[in-house]
């Protein structure tokens, strides 16, 4: 077999795989890089998944009495980035000004006016606890069985409901939350990883090249000791070179870490020290190879001694991973969004006809412009105030002509604007866009993210000495080095 060329340059990758870049982020400057497992390092089947997990919440309510049991799971309902209005039984898609753009109550989408009267007044802000933003593809199926039970307290099925949808909220939520920590759903998960796990061979080969590069690597995760190492073992031993196995990928491990808490407190770390997750207080200094417990990112900084803009922190929880990370500790961080692959592609389909919407908005916007001006025109002829070649009829013909011009651009218009509004889930649209706008999951995005890409192994592509440029900010004025939007030329 002949050796690899060290000069045949790969082609940079296509954008569903590029990393993009917030605030400017130099690699090489990077002491350390910390990563969490679930839907970061370890990707899984979202459906399998969120139907085992809405499996074992049902089974818990059935258990306590909750008459749910014919409820079914149904993975195209909801999508991540979504807000619960625990107090009217809603679930909404807001844009980044806190506006709600979209809401079904239950299950049912409410029409425009219901829509537009219930929420005319209303800025969605995270900090009050009626809203609960849907952070991770863990929050899919509490959304639903939230959604479905809606429905049946309105019809008045649910006799043990006491309050309101509040109420029911916590109940869900409860179950859910129990579900994950019990063992029988995490049980199923690891005796059959095939099926919840989706693997990426690159992911390991971006770690290790991030590893010799003199990174300190971390895994942080929220996960428990035995569920991180199974899925650590079957999702990366196999793609890593013979003898090695993913411990010696990195400098320090902490499971069950309680972000986001992890990031806001201090709180004692422990050392694991049996596969049955035996516990004794961790003493310092740490060393790689042990598999620690607990603590909290400032005892981090201090046993990898780096802080702030040295350490990268990537996940896909945008609370819990990325928000805390930079607004308490200011890590750079990274948001792991594997949404944005099947959305780029679905954009790159739509291309021809987004080109052809875009111009056919322009004319539009020129047309109005004409017709503002000839209205115009006609109000100060009536008032005396001008005086025209032209007799009025005349002007109101020409009026009747450009409205009518309108009203054909509009035809054009609304199939390629439905169009647009498919793309990504039926019901929701995509993630990343509330109507015209940024969604607020964008903005989030934005806020707390210094660089978000689909996947870790995305990296392998732009190697550990990528610097990582953000693209000059755009504002709407910025266009003012265009041609002029009105010019009817
Ligand atoms: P990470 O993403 O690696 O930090 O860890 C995610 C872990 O949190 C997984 O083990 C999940 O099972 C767990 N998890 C996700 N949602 C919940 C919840 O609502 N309650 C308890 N654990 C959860
Ligand atoms: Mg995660």
């Amino acid at each position: 077999m002949s050796k690899p060329d060290p000069f045949a340059i790969p082609e940079p990758p296509a954008p569903p795989r590029q990393i993009f870049v917030n605030r400017t982020l130099n690699l090489r400057r990077l002491q350390a890089i910390g990563y969490d497992m679930d839907y970061t390092l370890v990707h899984y089947h979202v459906h399998a998944w969120e139907a085992r997990a809405f499996h074992y919440m049902q089974q818990r309510m059935v258990q306590q009495g909750w008459p749910v049991g014919h409820l079914t799971f149904d993975a195209e309902a909801v999508i991540r980035g979504l807000i619960i209005d625990t107090e009217l039984g809603n679930l909404i898609k807001v844009n980044r000004f806190g506006y709600v753009k979209r809401a079904q109550h239950g299950t049912r989408l409410l029409d425009y006016e219901t829509q537009r009267r219930t929420y005319a007044r209303t800025v969605v802000d995270l900090a009050d606890s009626r809203w609960v933003f849907l952070n991770t593809f863990f929050s899919v199926s509490e959304a639903h069985m939230y959604a479905l039970m809606v429905d049946m307290l309105d019809a008045g099925e649910l006799p043990l409901a006491r309050g309101g949808y509040d109420d029911l909220y916590k109940t869900v939520r409860d179950n859910l939350d129990a579900a994950h920590m019990e063992g029988q759903l995490k049980a199923d998960i690891m005796a059959d990883p095939e099926s919840y796990v989706a693997l990426d061979p690159d992911t390991p080969l971006a770690l290790l090249d991030q590893r010799d590069a003199g990174k300190k690597l971390m895994l942080i995760t929220n996960s428990g000791w035995e569920f991180t190492r199974r899925m650590m073992a079957y999702a990366f031993d196999r793609f890593l070179p013979a003898g090695t196995t993913w411990r010696d990928l990195f400098e320090l491990v902490i499971v069950s870490a309680r972000k986001p808490a992890f990031f806001l407190e201090r709180a004692q770390l422990f050392e694991v020290v049996s596969d049955d997750e035996l516990l004794r207080p961790a003493s310092l200094p740490l060393e790689k190879g042990r598999i620690y417990f607990g603590g909290s990112a400032s005892l981090v900084e201090e046993a990898v001694g780096c802080s702030g803009g040295d350490i990268l922190y990537v996940g896909d929880h945008v609370y819990g991973d990325v928000h805390v990370s930079k607004s308490v500790r200011r890590w750079r961080t990274g948001l792991i969004v594997r949404e944005l692959e099947g959305e780029l592609e679905a954009l790159q389909g739509f291309r021809a006809e987004q080109g052809e919407l875009t111009r056919l908005m322009e004319e539009k916007v020129r047309q109005e412009y004409r017709m503002s001006q000839l209205r115009l025109n006609r109000e100060r002829f009536l008032a005396g105030r001008a005086d025209f070649e032209v007799e009025l009829p005349t002007l109101d013909a020409e009026i009747a002509r450009v409205r009518e011009g309108i009203v054909a651009i509009d035809e054009q218009i609304r199939p390629l604007a439905l169009g647009s509004q498919l793309l990504g889930s039926p019901r929701w649209g995509l993630l990343m866009r509330s109507g015209n706008d940024k969604s607020y999951f964008a903005r989030q995005m934005e806020r707390h993210a210094d660089i978000y890409t689909s996947r870790v192994s995305n990296f392998l592509f732009e190697t550990p000495f990528v610097y990582l440029r953000s693209h000059r900010g755009s504002l709407p004025h910025d266009g003012g080095a265009l041609p002029n939007p009105h010019n009817t030329d």
